[in-house]
């Protein structure tokens, strides 16, 4: 393990403690020494910041730094408590930081600061938590995010499993976007950036629940780079969501409801890999419901729409970009799926939750 010794705080210089036991106790939790060694050692080391050394009981902005992004802050929060904490493609830290992220860059904000805060079951190894903490620094900082304060919680063995985590995120957005879930607009077109179903397939098979020949990878990732040129493409951009629990299905069923109009995709267009398709329907689900951690819904005009569209294409997280639909003139509301029979089915929002702990 390489924890530096020291940490400058930007006012002086400590030593970081540390851990010398193999598993989280409660005693890590407990607010004292051991709580203060746990932090050091595994957070404060990873995450590396001077906003966070100091350890104060808040992460401290300057306002005239804030504003120079733009003129309103995004403040958003998101828990995590996907089983299992490693996946294919990813980890519970990784998916902390870029869902956060995510969820600020959709409303066209650029994202700055995390918490980040942990429930962790007694048992837990040390090393664990390590790795999982060095994947979210490492995340964070290929996001160009810090992570500024965070909380430790350790409850006894059963009371959670393993390891949850919250992430809050503030970020500016600036002074000319507007983006809203209720912009969408008859003639407006529906694009996504990829291969929806991804994240869902990937945990799933994790769990064991289905074996398949090709390993599917998370599509986890953080968007915000991806989004920043599809604005700079087309400024006009009515509305982006990122397509997370509940799938694809859900965003567009959140964005008819919201804007009072009808969406229609085509199936034929909707990317979906082969594989995924045949373990939905071995195991009785519909792809469009399946968890994204990297995908995004986009509703462009219909004058941006090749702008936004060769723009996601040229980024490496969105090559697989296509337009999949249309807002159009039926009911307002409804979401309804052009089938490949050439038949019209309604894709409705789902009742309850079709997998619990995917994200
Ligand atoms: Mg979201």
């Amino acid at each position: 393990m390489n924890v530096a010794p020291f940490i400058n705080t930007g006012i002086h210089t400590r030593k970081l403690g540390k851990v010398n036991v193999q598993t989280v106790t409660l005693a890590h939790g407990g607010g004292g020494k051991a709580m203060k060694d746990l932090i050091d050692d595994v957070f404060v080391a990873a995450f590396d910041n001077r906003v966070l050394a100091p350890l104060e009981d808040q992460a401290r902005f300057d306002l005239n730094e804030l504003a120079a992004h733009g003129d309103r802050l995004a403040f958003t929060t998101d828990s995590f408590v996907v089983d299992p904490i490693f996946f294919p493609g990813g980890d519970i830290g990784k998916l902390a930081v870029c869902g956060t992220v995510n969820d600020l860059a959709v409303g066209g904000a650029t994202p700055l600061y995390l918490s980040c805060a942990v429930i962790i079951e007694e048992g837990l190894s040390v090393d664990v938590l390590r790795q999982v903490a060095r994947s979210m620094a490492t995340t964070a900082r290929e996001a160009g995010v810090h992570i500024v304060t965070g909380d430790t919680k350790v409850v006894q063995r059963g009371a959670c499993d393993k390891l949850f985590i919250t992430t809050t995120g503030i970020g500016v957005i600036r002074k000319d976007r507007v983006l809203g879930v209720d912009n969408a607009k008859h003639g407006d077109v529906v694009l996504v950036n990829g291969l929806l179903g991804d994240h869902g397939a990937a945990i799933l098979c994790a769990r064991g629940d289905m074996e398949l020949d090709t390993l599917i990878e998370t599509d986890c990732a953080c968007l915000h780079g991806l989004i920043e040129a599809i604005l700079a493409a087309a400024p006009g951009i009515r509305f982006m969501r990122d397509a997370t629990r509940g799938g694809l299905a859900t965003v567009l069923n959140e964005i008819a409801d919201a804007s009072q109009v009808a969406i229609e995709i085509d199936e034929v267009s909707t990317p979906i890999r082969e594989e995924v398709k045949a373990f939905c329907e071995i195991l009785g689900l519909d792809p469009l419901y399946l968890a994204n951690e990297g995908k995004i819904v986009v509703i462009a005009p219909p004058e941006q729409a090749g702008a936004a569209l060769a723009a996601m294409r040229t980024h490496p997280l969105g090559v697989g970009a296509c337009m999949i639909g249309r807002v159009g003139q039926g009911e307002a509301g409804r979401v309804t799926m052009r089938t490949v029979f050439g038949g019209r089915r309604i894709v409705d929002m789902l009742v309850g939750e079709q997998l619990p702990r995917i994200c």
